[in-house]
Formats: structure tokens, sequence, C-alpha cells
């Protein structure tokens, strides 16, 4: 049940006091998965956000003077059809099927992604092309024997003038780290069964009109032709499974940041919240479920676990978006562009009229999302909003996209830890804080994102939290989230001749194929070279 209890503190502050089964740490699609679920099954939850306006975390849709924009563009997709059946359930009026363009912008030309062929040569020129055949030529005759990098990987397969126009610029905006850093097993998985040959065979048929397919043997990988999005955004999701929270009789408490979440030393929790406008919220509750970062939820743990230390080191890639106003009926057609050009900082740019119509207030205007990849405390991240408009505004111009004149207003918004870091220590780091709350704490579910150190889909975070609620109805952990999809990395690091593939533990329940299609979900993310391998190279 929930109860909830204002009283006066010392300091004057109102303080409020919430008796519930669940404590939820996060209203993003995690957390408010759970609560969802829970409310539904006649459990009290009491949900704290420290967003003061916005649920839906990295989904949440921003709204600024009547444009709407993402984090990012959200797409609905997911192989798991628990997770699409509780997207209908939630929102059955609300979603649309948008058509998918997004293309390769360099050096004034857009390229069709998948590549055209004839298009390619013509957008490069005789010159380039003729070069580019001829550095492919090299890299056949010549390949780089020791393959280390990302950037050794991605030369052998399509020679070095080709890495250099559709694999560097754009992979070192988005992580931060030069293509001859970055591990080459991740190009191997990311750009697996793509090779030059095959790339202009089935660009010839596409330009010659013979191949209408997006993308040979990739359609599922990344070339879905339409896609499914809320008419007005991913926060439209987010608001609609809160208010059904709310109306089960559950609480969302906005404006709450965890400061504290202690053990009642009787197997249950003792959360306190800061308010952002003063004062503390306590809930108490028997179970609680965390989509904080790992991070952050080490440091407020109280006692705190000896792995606070590890947890510390975890790190985050952080990201900004500039939101540019503009009075232009006619824009590009795409969803998104990839930004190749090295001559401009912005890595991606969302054209949010394409992702759906209700994103603007008018047929006047277009509201597109410039993305720029950046770390907490960067120079982009510490720009003052006036200036990142400035620099967005004279981008599309450089570009040749937008005329500064067409520009009426800007936006920006900062995400912090939008993606958790994979370095050298990160599994060891997750694997200790776990291994340590889980065999200490029970009643202690970890979720999402941030919350598992995941970079992974809204289905994923989703998944994770729906079978954290079974385990909370069940009173035991009879899933085990964690076990699934064990990457590499992590065995890695275990004994030699470990099993790649974790069996669920003994005692747990077999996760079923629907689930684990959620749970696979979870996305592969560029590793640094090792060190030794980077000094002899
Ligand atoms: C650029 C970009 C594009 C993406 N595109 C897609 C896409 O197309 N499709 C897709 O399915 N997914 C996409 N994702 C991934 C998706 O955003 C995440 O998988 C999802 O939001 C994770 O949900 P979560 O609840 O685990 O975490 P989050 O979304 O991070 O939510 C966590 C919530 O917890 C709150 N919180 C954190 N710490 C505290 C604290 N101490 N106290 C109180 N509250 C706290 C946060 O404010 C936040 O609201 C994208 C992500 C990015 C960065």
């Amino acid at each position: 049940m929930t109860s909830a209890v204002d009283t006066q503190a010392d300091n004057g502050a109102v303080q409020a006091q919430y008796d519930v089964d669940v404590a939820i740490i996060g209203a993003g699609p995690a957390g408010l998965t759970a609560g969802y679920l829970l409310s539904r099954q006649g459990y009290k939850v009491a949900i704290i956000e420290k967003d003061q306006t916005y649920v839906g975390g990295i989904s949440r849709t921003v709204e600024h003077e009547g444009y709407r924009f993402d984090i990012g563009g959200h797409r609905f997709f997911s192989k798991s059809q628990a997770v699409v059946d509780l997207w209908n359930e939630i929102l059955p009026d609300d979603f649309i099927q948008r058509p998918r363009m997004s293309r390769i912008y360099y050096e004034g030309k857009f390229y069709s992604y998948p590549l055209r062929a004839f298009e390619a040569l013509g957008n490069l020129g005789i010159m380039r092309s003729t070069a580019c055949m001829a550095s492919y030529v090299w890299s056949r005759f010549f390949p780089i024997k020791e393959v280390r990098s990302f950037e050794d990987w991605t030369s052998n397969q399509f020679g070095k003038k080709l890495y250099s126009i559709f694999f560097k610029t754009y992979t070192e905006k988005v992580w931060g780290m030069p293509c001859d850093e970055m591990s080459a097993d991740w190009a191997a998985q990311r750009i697996k069964g793509l090779s030059l040959g095959a790339a202009v065979l089935d660009g010839l048929k596409r330009s010659l009109g013979l191949n209408k397919r997006p993308n040979n043997g990739m359609q599922t990988k990344t070339l879905l032709e339409t896609f499914r999005y809320p008419r007005l955004g991913p926060g439209m999701m987010w608001d609609a499974a809160r208010d059904r929270i709310v109306e089960a009789g559950s609480t969302v408490l906005m404006g709450h940041g965890l400061k504290q979440l202690a053990s009642d030393g009787q197997g249950g929790w003792r959360m306190t919240a800061t308010r952002a406008e003063g004062g503390e919220t306590v809930i108490r509750a028997a179970h609680a479920i965390s989509s904080a970062p790992m991070r952050e939820l080490a440091a407020r743990i109280h006692p705190l676990p000896q792995t606070t230390l590890e947890a510390s080191r975890l790190r985050y890639r952080d990201f900004l978006t500039v939101a540019l106003k503009i009075r232009s009926e006619d824009l590009f057609p795409d969803n998104w562009i990839y930004i190749h050009d090295s001559k401009v900082r912005v890595g991606r740019i969302q054209n949010f009229r394409s992702w759906s119509p209700e994103m603007v207030p008018d047929d006047g205007v277009a509201c597109v999302g410039l993305e720029y990849f950046c770390f907490e405390g960067d120079d982009l991240w510490a720009s003052t909003d006036d200036a990142l408009i400035e620099l967005a505004t004279r981008e599309m111009a450089i570009l040749g996209l937008v005329r500064p004149d067409q520009v009426i207003g800007g936006a920006v918004v900062r995400q912090e830890k939008a993606y958790p870091v994979y370095d050298d220590e990160y599994a060891a780091n997750v694997a200790a804080m776990r291994d340590e709350l889980e065999a200490a704490y029970p009643t202690l579910h970890m979720v999402g994102r941030n919350g598992m150190h995941r970079y992974n889909n809204q289905d994923h975070a989703m998944m994770t939290a729906m079978l954290s609620v079974e385990n909370i109805i069940a009173g035991e952990r009879v899933y085990d989230i964690w076990c699934v999809n064990e990457d590499a990395e992590y065995h890695e690091a275990g004994d030699e001749g470990e099993t790649k593939t974790l069996p669920n533990r003994p005692g747990h329940r077999d996760i079923s194929a629907d689930q684990q299609a959620a749970l696979d979900s979870v996305r592969a993310v560029p590793a640094r070279v090792a060190r030794a391998n980077r000094i002899a190279a």
C-alpha cells in the first residue's frame, strides 16, 4: 500500500514519507516498465525521477515552444513480441508507421545508405573513384598483416581511401577516440559480411533497378525500411506509462534525486531522495529497483559496498543535441543524415518532421537536431547554449543544408551518460559490483542501460525490468537477467576454456526465446586496443 505523510522538517522544509511495496529509481523506460507492470499486479510503487519535467530518460521527448525533439531519434523496434505487446498496450492508438530514409553526407554530396555504385562513383568523381579502386587493389595485394585496430581491419577490407571517406571521421566523432586505437574485433563484428566486391555488385544491381531490397542480408540489422514511432515522439509512450501508474494509485515523484539507499536491516529499504525545490522525501519499501547509473548507485548505498571503488571507475560518453527551428516547407526528406565531413563537429543531423509531422507546430517550419558526441566538461559540453546554437547554425550553413536567415530559434539539451563506456576494466568492475550486491541484497534489482552498464536499446532495458518484476512477484530471483548474452570480454576475464554462452544458473527459470530476443539486443561498442599493442604498433 502507499501511504504518504507530510511532516515539517527541522529546517522548515516539508518532508514526505511513503510506505510502498517497491521503490524505483528513475522514470526511464526500465523504471516505468517495472512500475507499470507492478501497478497492474496491484503492487504499490513510488518512483523517484531527478528530472523536474520529463519522464522517459534518454527516450524522452523534449518540448520547446510547440517543437518536439528526441535525444537522438528513437525507433520502436523489438524482436520480442512481449515488448511490442507492452508498447501496444500502453499506447494503443498513437503509433504511426514511418518510412526510413537516411543518407551519408560527405564533402557537399549525399550518398545513399546502403551505397549505390553509380551514384557513389559519380559523387566521388573520376579521379577520386580511381584512387579508391587503386587503394582497394593495393590493400588486396599488400594487406596489413598484423590486424590490431579498426583502422587496420577496415583498410584491409575496403582500402585506405574508402576507409578514410566512409568510416574514419564519423566513427571518431561518435566514440571520441582515434580509429587506430579502437579494437579490430568491433569492426569485424559491426561490418561483418560486408565486402567491397559484394557492395559494388549490390550497388550496381541497385543502380540498374534490379535490387529493390534495402540491403543484402542486412535488413534485420540496421536497415528497417519503415519503423514505428509514437506520433508525438517516444516521450508520448513514457508519459502514458506514468499516467497509468498514477491512475493505479502509485506515485511518480519528479525532481527527486537519490540521496541514499539504506538497508533497513530487515531485508527491505529506506530510500531518501533530495527534492529539487528543497527538502527530502523518504520511501520505505520491501524491494528497490535501480535504473540509476551503477556508479551513482554504489556511492549512495548505505552501508557503502566494498566494490564502490570498482564502480567509481565506470565511465560514460555524453551527448548533446542542438535543436534548430527552421523556416522551411521543404527541408531534406531524410529522418537523419550521417555527417562524415571533417569540416564540422556535428556527427548526425535528425529531421524531426520526417519522424512525425506532429513534431512541429505547422507545415511551414522544420526542426532539426544536430547531435554532438562529447564528454561531460569538454569544450562542447561547457559552451553556453547561445554559443552552441550559433555553432549549429554555422555548421548547417557550411554543409549547405540551411541558410542562417532560415533559423528562427534553437534549444540545447545535454544528455549526460548517454553511452556506457566499455574500456579494458569495465566488465570486471561491473561483475564485482553485481556479485557483491546480489549476494548481499536479494531485494535490490539493477535494471536498464546505465543501471547495468550496458549499451542497449529500449527493448533490452524494458525486458530487464520485466524479468525483475517476475522475480519480485516470485519472491526470489527466478530469472537471472545478467547471465544472458554475456559479452566475450567478460568471459575473457575468466578462466581459459570457460563456456562462452553461460547457461542460466541452477535454480533459475529458463529464459524464453522471446525474452532472449530483447536481452540479445545489446549493441557492440569498440574497445581500445590493448596498450601493449598500441605501443608495438
Ligand atoms: C542517441 C541515442 C539514440 C537512441 N536511439 C534508440 C532507438 O532508436 N531505439 C531504442 O529503442 N533505443 C534507443 N536508444 C537507447 C534508449 O534511449 C535506452 O536504451 C533507454 O532510454 C534506456 O532506458 P533506461 O530506463 O534504462 O535508462 P534511461 O533512459 O537513462 O533512464 C534512467 C532514468 O533515471 C533517472 N535517474 C538517473 N539517476 C537518478 C538518480 N540518482 N535519482 C533519480 N533519478 C535518476 C534519469 O533521469 C532517467 O530519467 C538511444 C540512445 C541514445 C543515446
